[in-house]
């Protein structure tokens, strides 16, 4: 039996250097998911307190805007390293906090320090393109300028990753961060906060404010998205979140990255390499409970390999060890609480009542932690992709359904709200093609022969639709935490107007 959540957690917050001033009786209760039992309580944020730490924000904007870039690269370096030497407590405290079995904690950890380094030769090259013009002794150009506060709100699933993609970006781009992680995880969040003051501490001159915490829920989440001093709101969560921080953000003219919900499928091509495709649908409907945003919800199989496939799937799903995610060999943890649980079963009696065959789903491990919610992996083979499947119910639920034709697969897989991640399993290069063509998968992520999630940071990372548009991590995304100015120099002597126009003036 392994020993006690709560004091391994108190353990490793105390080497990850968080303050003892962080809780406070009768605060915010900090879960853990594995065993159901408080790890901490922690004193919440203030609205006034939370407006406070904007005002350090705002001030340490200009100063921090000075530093060169490449010397804001330095700091984010630092904090590349001081993350390599807390790898193993940060993913642990994860693990812990989250849920997530030991390797994906350690994972999600090393996601941090990849974007850290990503953002450090980032800080050499954030440049704009030099702009042919058509007035003679002119040169037309672009400046990215660093753009002010950046707020980033994240959700429970990943806990410290997320806070990283927009954090490593926002300090080389010269922006301050104010992070309101999500009220089930704030204690993964006042460690990484006490990492960034080391890495701060050793860079020297890092002016105070650059990065707060806000530890509470979506009252204090919503101080960030109505503060003017904050141009960028960068907003993971629910569709539902989304729909609320959107248009708030925009009534002030803030500009949101949004990162909402997925509602991700695979489509089995008759051609497909099955083994393979066995092994990535299990990754991406399973790994993580079922619980990431580019989860594998829908599996959409063509009719010739359907009953090949499908049952080698099932002894899979029966096969999978559900449990402890600190033991060996669990693949499965717990999911993040009860009401999660609840979804999971509502969405499978939802889909029995229209005809969908259920295979696991029950509740496991209830009379040894009953206040922990651990779920068997559910397949639901659907006659038809309608109800639950046309939603995201955030919980191990894959839903089957057939196919005949590759247009007809098409359809059904954009014919959901949301347009996070997709993938094809194929060995037909027409199709591959195809699937990731314009007429083809309409998701930010487009995948030939892997699952649809596991991304990496090197690659934009989002979604369309109900998803939200936003972008992260690597390519230009860049673009996102700064603001463009068009220069135009005249290094001539006369002054020829753009489109021909003439103003000829006396004198
Ligand atoms: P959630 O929407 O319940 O909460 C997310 C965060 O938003 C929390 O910090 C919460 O306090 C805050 N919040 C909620 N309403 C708010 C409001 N009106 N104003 C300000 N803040 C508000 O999501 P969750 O349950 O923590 O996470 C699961 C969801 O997140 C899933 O839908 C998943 O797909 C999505 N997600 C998306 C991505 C992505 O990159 N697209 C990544 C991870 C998770």
């Amino acid at each position: 039996m392994a020993h006690s959540v709560r004091d391994e957690a108190l353990a490793l917050l105390r080497r990850l250097g968080v303050s003892e001033a962080a809780f406070a009786p009768g605060g915010l209760p900090a879960r853990s998911p594995i065993t159901g039992e408080i790890i901490a309580t922690l004193r919440e944020t203030t609205a006034a307190e939370a407006t406070a730490a904007i005002d350090a924000a705002a001030r340490a904007f200009p100063a921090w805007r000075a530093v060169p870039a490449p010397r804001r690269g330095e700091f984010v370096r630092l904090l590349g390293e001081e993350l390599r030497a807390a790898k193993a407590d940060l993913g642990r405290l994860v693990t812990l906090e989250v849920g997530k079995i030991v390797s994906e904690g350690l994972g999600e950890v090393q996601e941090m320090i990849d974007i850290c380094d990503y953002a450090v030769g980032l800080s050499r090259q954030l440049f704009g393109l030099t702009i042919a013009t058509e007035r003679a002794d002119h040169r037309m150009m672009e400046t990215w300028h660093p753009v002010g506060v950046v707020g980033v709100i994240s959700a429970f699933n990943f806990p410290v990753a997320v806070w990283s993609w927009n954090a490593a970006l926002a300090f080389v781009c010269g922006d301050p961060v104010v992070w309101k992680p999500s009220e089930k995880t704030p204690l993964t969040a006042l460690a990484v906060q006490a990492i960034v003051e080391r890495a701060a501490t050793r860079f020297g001159g890092v002016p105070a404010g650059l990065s707060s915490v806000l530890i509470g829920g979506r009252s204090i989440g919503e101080v960030l998205v109505d503060d003017h001093r904050v141009p960028v709101v960068s907003a993971t969560g629910s569709t539902a979140m989304g729909r609320q921080v959107g248009p708030r953000v925009a009534a002030r003219f803030g500009r949101s990255i949004l990162e909402l919900g997925g509602n991700n499928a695979a489509i089995v091509a008759p051609s497909a390499d099955l083994d393979l495709a066995l092994r990535g649908i299990a990754f991406a409907a399973m790994g993580t409970a079922g619980q990431r945003c580019t989860t594998l919800r829908r599996l959409i199989v063509h009719r010739s390999v359907y009953d090949t496939l499908v049952p080698r799937l099932k002894t899979v799903y029966a096969s999978v060890k559900v449990g402890d995610p600190r033991e060996d060999g669990v693949l499965v943890g717990p999911l993040i609480d009860g009401p999660a649980f609840d979804g999971m079963e509502r969405a499978l009696g939802e889909a029995r009542a229209i005809g969908g065959a259920v295979h696991g789903g029950v509740r496991e491990h209830a009379a040894q932690w009953d206040g922990a919610y651990y779920a068997a992996p559910a397949l639901v083979e659907m006659p038809r992709q309608s109800g639950p499947v046309l939603r995201e119910t955030f919980a191990p639920i894959l839903y089957v359904m057939r196919y005949e034709g590759f247009d007809e697969a098409i359809a059904m897989h954009n014919a959901v709200g949301a347009g996070l991640s997709s993938s094809i399993f194929t060995m037909d290069m027409r199709e591959a093609e195809r699937f990731m063509s314009a007429s083809g998968s309409d998701c930010g992520i487009a995948n030939v022969n892997i699952g649809p999630s596991g991304a990496e940071i090197g690659g934009a990372f989002g979604g369309e639709k109900e998803t939200g548009g936003g972008r992260e991590a690597g390519s230009d995304a860049w673009k996102a935490y700064m603001r463009r100015a068009t220069n135009t120099i005249n290094y001539g002597t006369t002054l020829p107007l753009a489109q021909g126009v003439t103003f000829d003036i006396m004198g």
